[in-house]
């Protein structure tokens, strides 16, 4: 398989390339929305912070159902499936979701697992379990954090 160098950039894809390859304009606003919400979602949880996937769900279909509407009356498109397919809708920043002062933090646990050392397991703390609460419509997550990141981040406050 050939690689993409200045000489052949417009050679056709290869197979791994098709895979790979999203082309943005060919996605539905829905799966725009949703690849770019896994990957948001995906920086939060590695920084294991809480992220609303619930909320940000609702605020998308509101939107979106939103924009469809309008798009009707204003009759630049005469059905749902073509206001879909012209939306423009820009859904990048996502951040809200994952913002500190969208959580409330109602408990933090210690999260023990068993740890096998020979011939024995014992139990052993790993981490911290914290539940909070999103303030916007009290949706609960549960979230783990290292032990060695947990005492980083205490360190940090101080
Ligand atoms: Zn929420």
């Amino acid at each position: 398989m050939s690689e993409a160098t200045p000489t052949n950039i417009d050679r056709p894809l290869t197979e791994a390339e098709k895979r790979e390859f999203i082309d943005v304009r060919n996605q539905t606003p829905r799966q725009a929305f949703r690849r770019h919400m896994d990957k948001t979602k995906g920086e939060y949880t590695r920084k294991h912070k809480p992220f609303c996937e619930r909320c940000a769900t609702f605020d998308f279909q509101d939107a979106l159902a939103k924009h469809v509407r309008e798009s009707v009356r204003r009759q630049k498109v005469s059905n749902y499936t073509e206001a879909l397919n012209a939306s423009t809708m820009d859904f990048r920043d996502l951040n809200q979701y994952g913002a500190d002062v969208r959580f409330e933090l109602l408990s933090r646990k210690e999260h023990f697992e068993t740890v096998r050392i020979q011939l024995t397991t014992v139990r052993e703390q790993t981490g911290w379990m914290l539940d909070y609460r999103c303030k916007i419509r009290q949706c609960g997550h549960s979230v783990f954090v290292p032990l060695k990141e947990y005492d980083e981040k205490l360190a940090a406050k101080k």
